[in-house]
Parts: C-alpha cells; sequence; structure tokens
C-alpha cells in the first residue's frame, strides 16, 4: 500500500451529512491512524521544505489541523483564517458567496510583511470559493500566495478553475 492510499483508505466518506445528497468526507478518521496521519504531513513538507514559503495559512476549521504542524517542519509562521468575530485584533475581511447566501474570512493586520511567500492550506476543496478568498486575503495583505495544498480535491466541482491560475496541490480526489 502507497502512503497515498493509506491516506485516502483512512477517510470515512458520511453520506447524506450535513444534508440530504451530501457525501461529507470526514479526515476525523484519517486523525485517529498516526501513520496515515504522519504521511499526510510528511507528503506536504517535503514538498514545501525547499519552496521557500515564510507563512502557512490555515483555514478554520480543519485548515488549523494540518497547517500548523506543515508550518513547524518547514520553519514557517502560521496564520489562522478564521470565521467573523473571532479574532481580537484589527482584522481584513473577504466575503465569498456558497451554495446559499454568503460566508466570511478574517485575518489580522499585520500578521504578514508585503512580499511574504504564502501557503494556503484546507482540508478539502469542493467549489474552490474557500480557497478563492482566503487567496485574496493574503493578496490583499501583499503576500505572493506560491500554492495552495488540500488533503482531498472532489474533481467534479472543478474548484481548481476558481483559482485564477494558482497552483493547487492535493493528495487525494475524491469521486
Ligand atoms: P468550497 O469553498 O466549496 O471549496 O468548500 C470547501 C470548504 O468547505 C472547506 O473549508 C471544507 O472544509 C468544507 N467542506 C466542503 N465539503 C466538505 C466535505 O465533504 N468534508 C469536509 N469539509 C468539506
Amino acid at each position: 500500500e502507497t502512503k497515498i492510499e493509506g491516506i485516502a483508505s483512512s477517510i470515512r466518506v458520511v453520506p447524506h451529512f450535513p444534508k440530504p445528497g451530501i457525501m461529507f468526507q470526514d479526515i476525523t478518521t484519517l486523525l485517529l491512524n498516526p501513520k496515515a496521519f504522519k504521511n499526510t504531513i510528511d507528503l506536504f513538507v517535503e514538498r514545501y521544505s525547499s519552496m521557500d514559503i515564510s507563512v502557512v495559512a490555515g483555514v478554520e476549521a480543519r485548515g488549523f489541523i494540518f497547517g500548523p504542524s506543515i508550518a513547524l517542519a518547514i520553519g514557517a509562521k502560521f496564520i489562522p483564517l478564521r470565521k467573523p468575530r473571532k479574532l481580537p485584533g484589527e482584522v481584513i475581511s473577504e466575503r465569498y458567496v456558497l451554495e446559499y447566501g454568503t460566508d466570511c474570512l478574517e485575518m489580522h493586520v499585520g500578521a504578514i510583511q508585503q512580499g511574504e511567500r504564502a501557503l494556503v492550506v484546507d482540508d478539502l476543496i469542493a467549489t474552490g470559493g474557500t480557497l478563492c478568498a482566503a487567496m485574496n486575503l493574503l493578496e490583499r495583505a501583499g503576500a505572493e500566495v506560491v500554492e495552495c495544498a488540500c488533503v482531498i480535491e472532489l474533481p467534479e466541482l472543478k474548484g481548481r478553475e476558481r483559482l485564477n491560475g494558482k497552483p493547487l496541490f492535493v493528495l487525494v480526489e475524491s469521486h
């Protein structure tokens, strides 16, 4: 079994969660498998340790599970991109469209310096709206987004095409 196969088989698919028709990709079962969890982090670290990345930005909430371990291993800082009204300091916000309604991500002003090379991390890309908003935040703050990284991609939803040509690295595709 390859590392990728071990990771893929550790992700549980929960039908009809959180609503009918959704096949929810549940990474909590990956976290219960220390070997697969470590391989997940290691594959990202192998890729990013020589890319001169100074900041890893994780998307609330599951980007907080993978992002910090990657940041520590490659010697980068970690920035949480949070849902509204969670961060205590001055923030910049980016609104984005969901299937029903809108959502918003926020980042602390001053977390990033002009020209820093950033990696955006989340567990999963579906339509790409969340990663697009995350990249916009970082770029508005003066960062250069080098790449986005997710554990899982749902390729049928074509989220990759919403990233304005920015590279996306994923470990597992789920159909
Ligand atoms: P997008 O903005 O449509 O690409 O949706 C991606 C966001 O929704 C990410 O922050 C994911 O954590 C979350 N998400 C959507 N579908 C799933 C799923 O099946 N499992 C886990 N997270 C999901």
